[in-house]
């Protein structure tokens, strides 16, 4: 089965922060959702997980080790997989998105991309890290109604900035991830009422210095919430390698693929689109 899909990417989101976010919390104790803790590749930068996430290739393997590497992808990502059979996409994204997978290097006249020879066809694209995430969060919003995309990517960069500004342990770095709590609260009923599977998880986490790119727990436990019919919430919890969500993602979209994936986490194992 074929299902639209929305990835929230929420940057520098730590699982140290995320378990207290009231919303996605209150999702899983109604049976709605499932939380799950996912140990980021390494190094726990933004980059190299961009990469990994929608490749489903660690940063050592892709070659997108630090964030100064720019460049267009080498590999084979969810989005070139969904339009090379049909499905169509878009992002609100950081600029590096558009890098990573569309045109290299930015220019501003990408900002507003709507190019359906494009892996992104349609993307809003942004390079300020103090973008408001209530603007990012319109954005994708934006792109879902005008296009109906069947994969989405959100990713705001909000709570990995105040990282960086205060720190883990600070009520800043808390705060946003809270806002981001209740902007989420304002918009997922509605995509799970369209029946959307929406799955929200984080690059890497934050340390208590204002940054990330090592081994710390709390740099490297982010968090995974699974929101939708297709997914199984009572499968029993198992390591869920950052390096499967690409491939989770695929199996969703109906894709044909041979990324590692997570089929455990779906339903229906004819949701898996394996050759
Ligand atoms: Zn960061």
């Amino acid at each position: 089965m074929k299902h639209k899909v929305i990835l929230v990417l929420v940057d520098g989101l730590s699982a140290k922060v995320a378990h207290g976010m009231g919303y996605l919390a209150a999702l899983v104790e109604a049976g709605m959702a499932r939380y799950d803790v996912v140990q980021c590749a390494l190094p726990s930068l933004s980059r190299p997980l961009y990469e990994c996430l929608l490749t489903g290739v660690a940063p050592v393997q892709s070659g997108v080790v630090h964030n100064g590497v720019s460049r267009l992808s080498n590999q084979t990502s969810l989005f070139h997989l969904a339009t090379a059979q049909g499905r169509s996409t878009a992002a609100a994204a950081y600029h590096w998105f558009s890098e990573l997978y569309n045109r290299s290097p930015w220019q501003l006249a990408h900002r507003h991309t709507h190019d359906s020879t494009l892996p992104i066809s349609h993307g809003i694209f942004y390079w300020d890290d103090s973008y408001p995430d209530s603007h990012l969060l319109a954005d994708g919003e934006s792109l879902r109604l005008t296009y109906d995309p069947d994969f989405l990517l959100i990713h705001p960069m909000g709570v990995d900035d105040a990282g960086h500004r205060f720190g883990l342990d600070s009520p800043q770095y808390r705060n946003q991830a809270r806002r981001m709590d209740g902007l989420l609260a304002n918009l997922l009923p509605g995509w799970l009422a369209e029946g959307y599977q929406v799955v929200i998880t984080a690059d890497h986490g934050m340390n208590s210095d204002g940054s990330h790119g090592g081994t710390l727990d709390e740099e490297r436990s982010v968090p995974l919430w699974l929101v939708g019919s297709a997914f199984n919430l009572s499968a029993a919890v198992q390591p869920i390698a950052q390096t499967a969500i690409c491939g989770l993602l695929a199996d969703l979209l109906g894709l044909v693929h041979d990324k590692p994936a997570l089929p455990w986490l779906l339903t229906r194992r004819d949701d898996v689109g394996h050759p």
